[in-house]
């Protein structure tokens, strides 16, 4: 699970990453001394938000924070060192990032050893930056997405210095391989495949914060997949903005479809899985490689946010519903049993009840296995934001509401296809409802619930499903 020490395995350490490791000791042996005087350890709490992306990046910052001492403090407000690492996706998880902070200052006040630490998306904001400078003066770090490796020495600079250490970068350096990392389950795991998105679609700010896509080189990628197939991993999810221009920055002759194929020679992984995947990019080879790996999950999650071709030009999507919906017949040609789930936003600037009604005819036409829909949230810095006939809440939710009675009933009668069917099953974890229920995941991503033994929790098992609901279904083992 915790992999700080790779030169037995083999592995070159880059010069940066020696460098962190130097501080992460020095901060050890702080926090041993800290240890020996109080007589307790420094206890950290990690609050991530946003998407699969960011939770990965937190599992690095989780595994830095172990390998200097830090262990979990029982709640946020004991913690010694308190970090957020933010997403500026929708406006709901800034304010909640900043309603936050406006609590931890009384909480800072009564801990003394308390240091605050801000670090993702909304960090390379510069309006962001600005408020937190003056609304938010008990922060102590913050740096941004370009540099998260930097944690150690932006900790020991703060200690050293006493002072906020502010570090963020407008432009990505080198891809830094081999940070420590913790994972939060055993048996399954994501590896990025590359970083940061050229899209630019109109209402999305993850461009900006997060730069200029680069590909990890294939070698560093089944490196670590071979290494957490040793491990035990049998799950891997492939993390990219979209991993269908994989390795467009390359000198290597490789795409995604070849990526795809050489991490299913990898002995010990069960499950492939992968997000996000951009229509516009989506080749015929790699449906080809997708139907002829055994590993690839039966399920593809292929935004297409909005029915009418109008918005989509104007969202910068460079497909248009005709595409999308021909381009999902394609991938049923070759894998026919491919569960197919999707992003949607209501009430980009512009879209009227017509353009809506040619969304709902997408989600007619495709039959969606599952979708998350989102309402159009303005992002101030992207084309969309300053667009003319930005849409009133109450007909936004208006026309939400329309979009997701046609939805529901639709993903309801896909779930209810699996009823009185046997399917492998990964168990993942006990389930949240019911501690004597297990809840797995389908090949098709598809969630169920059935009792079992918690001992059966990282194994593939044989459910089958008796029920369903909208969200899920429920299974016996069999
Ligand atoms: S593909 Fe579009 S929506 Fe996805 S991260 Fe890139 S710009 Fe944002």
């Amino acid at each position: 699970m915790y992999n700080d020490d790779k030169e037995n395995n083999g592995y070159v350490l880059n010069g940066e990453l020696e460098r962190q490791r130097k501080f992460m000791l020095e901060i050890k042996k702080l926090n041993e001394d800290f240890e020996k005087k109080y007589d307790r350890k420094k206890t950290m709490f990690i609050s991530t938000f946003g998407c699969q992306m960011n939770a990965h990046d937190s599992e690095k910052i989780e595994g830095m924070l172990k390998t200097m001492g830090f262990v979990y403090a029982d709640c946020e407000k004991n913690a010694d060192f308190i970090i957020y690492n933010t997403c500026c996706v929708r406006e709901n998880a800034e304010n909640k990032v900043y309603g936050n902070l406006g609590y931890l200052k009384h909480a800072k006040n009564t801990n003394p050893f308390m240091k605050i630490a801000l670090c993702g998306c909304m960090m390379q904001e510069d309006n962001v930056i600005q408020t937190i400078r003056k609304k938010y003066r008990h922060v102590d770090i913050v740096f941004g997405t370009f540099n998260l490796y930097k944690l150690p020495e932006l900790i020991y600079t703060n200690i050293e210095t006493n002072s906020p250490v502010f570090d963020i970068w407008k432009e990505h350096g080198e891809i830094i391989e081999d940070l420590p990392s913790v994972r939060k389950y055993k048996f399954k795991a994501s590896v990025n495949i590359m970083f940061g998105c050229d899209n630019f679609c109109s209402y999305c700010i993850v461009p900006y914060v997060r730069g200029r896509e680069r590909s990890r080189h294939p070698e560093d990628i089944l490196n670590e997949v071979r290494m957490l197939a040793e491990d035990g991993v049998k799950e891997i999810t492939l993390l990219g903005q979209n991993v269908n221009s994989y390795g467009k920055n390359l000198d290597e002759n490789v795409d995604f479809s070849k990526l795809l194929r050489m991490v299913n020679d990898v002995d010990g992984i069960e499950r492939i899985r992968f997000m996000t995947s951009h229509p516009k990019d989506l080749s015929e080879e790699l449906i080809l490689a997708m139907s002829k790996c055994g590993k690839v999950c039966s399920h593809i999650h292929l935004p297409f946010q909005a029915g009418s071709n109008r918005i989509l030009e104007k969202m910068n999507r460079k497909y248009t519903k005709e595409k999308y919906i021909e381009l999902v017949e394609k991938i049923r040609e070759k894998i026919p049993d491919i569960s197919v789930t999707t992003d949607i936003i209501v009430g980009f600037p512009g879209e009227t009840k017509d353009d809506v009604d040619e969304t709902i005819d997408v989600i007619k036409k495709v039959g969606f296995n599952s979708a998350f829909t989102f309402i159009y949230s303005k992002r101030t810095g992207t084309p969309a934001a300053v667009m003319e006939n930005q849409v009133p809440e109450k007909d936004v939710k208006e026309q939400f509401n329309r979009v997701l009675e046609v939805l529901n009933p639709i993903v309801f009668e896909k779930n209810k296809a699996h009823i009185g069917k046997i399917f492998k099953v990964l168990a993942e974890e006990v389930s949240g409802q019911d501690e004597n229920f297990i809840t797995g995941r389908l090949s098709d991503n598809s969630i169920v619930h059935f009792e079992a033994d918690r001992n059966i929790i990282g194994n593939i098992v044989d459910v089958e499903v008796y029920d369903c609901k909208t969200f899920y279904l429920m299974g016996k083992l069999v």
